[in-house]
């Protein structure tokens, strides 16, 4: 019996170097997919699949693969017997509305009876019933922003980071239908011994993630304000402090969340902290 974990992940494309990146963070060494349906991991009971990200969702359900990394828009378009185990926080966008820069749009009710171009008609139908709202929808598979100035459509749905090519179509966004962003899925009942390579899959995701969003931080502070400094750096625990060879001051490591981080060093300098380093982490265990 194969004991090895089958994950599928994005041949060529947007998710593809993140996806990579991330399960090599992880740890897990393998050749990548340049030209190849599949790798073997060196180090791990990983099997690695190359594929269109369209079809990750059915070779999940189907038993060719048991996890995948996938966009959770593709999720919600073609629902499948999968779970969702976590997000990746990559791979971010966002469905969106838009229509030709000469289109009088005020509200969700000016599409009525419109047509509109999408690679996402169950998505878009859904939300379109929810606003009580009956447009023409015309499923396109790609090259969606093309559709108003070809005279296919009247408006468009389509998937948008930046905005800039909806943008440099002449299109405007009016409305989000949805946000995404990669998620790791699996097939539900793995067997036991997939589910325990999984488990230790995840443990090692939820660690490199936890230190994607973190930041060690290393300053001297003069012990005087080391009271409200401590307060400010809570830590894992509570911050390590220790003396300087200077009287009168003190070296404080801590954690900090990297959301926080600017107006953290703000507050910092305010009390008279000198000499801040500020590191990332490769790994954050709980
Ligand atoms: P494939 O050949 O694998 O079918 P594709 O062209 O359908 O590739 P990509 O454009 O690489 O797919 O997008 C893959 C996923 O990346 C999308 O399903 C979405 O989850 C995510 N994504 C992030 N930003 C964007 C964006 N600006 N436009 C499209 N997709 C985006
Ligand atoms: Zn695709």
């Amino acid at each position: 019996m194969n004991q090895n974990l089958k994950i599928a992940i994005q041949k060529s494309g947007r998710l593809s170097e993140d996806s990579i990146s991330l399960l090599r963070k992880c740890g897990i060494r393998f050749d990548n997919g340049f030209g190849k349906l599949k790798s073997v991991a060196r180090n791990f009971p990983l099997e690695i699949f190359f594929l269109r990200d369209d079809d990750i969702p059915q070779y999940v359900e189907d038993k060719v693969a048991d996890i995948g990394i996938v966009g959770e828009n593709i999720l919600a378009e073609e629902k499948r017997a999968i779970e969702i185990i976590k997000s990746l926080g990559f791979g971010k966008c966002r469905l969106a509305l838009a229509v030709p820069k000469s289109f009088t749009y005020d509200s969700i009710k000016d599409l009525g009876g419109k047509k509109i171009a999408t690679s996402y008609p169950k998505i878009l139908s859904d939300f379109l019933a929810r606003h009580s709202v009956t447009a023409e929808i015309h499923t396109i598979s790609g090259s969606v922003e093309i559709a108003p100035s070809i005279g296919l459509a009247d408006a468009v749905c389509d998937l948008v980071s930046s905005g800039s090519t909806l943008f440099s179509n002449g299109l405007r966004e009016v409305e989000t239908v949805m946000q995404s962003e990669a998620a790791l899925v699996a097939r539900p009942n793995l067997d036991a011994p997939q589910q325990l390579i999984l488990d230790k899959l995840t443990f090692r995701l939820t660690a490199v993630k936890a230190a994607e969003q973190n930041k060690y931080i290393l300053l001297n502070a003069p012990d005087r304000s080391l009271e409200e400094i401590i307060k400010i750096l809570p830590g894992i625990k509570s911050p390590t402090v220790m003396p300087l060879a200077e009287k009168g001051w003190s070296s404080v490591h801590s954690v900090i969340a990297e959301n926080d981080f600017w107006e953290v060093i703000e507050t910092l300098k305010d009390k008279g902290a000198e000499g801040i380093l500020v590191l990332s982490i490769d790994q954050m265990i709980g």
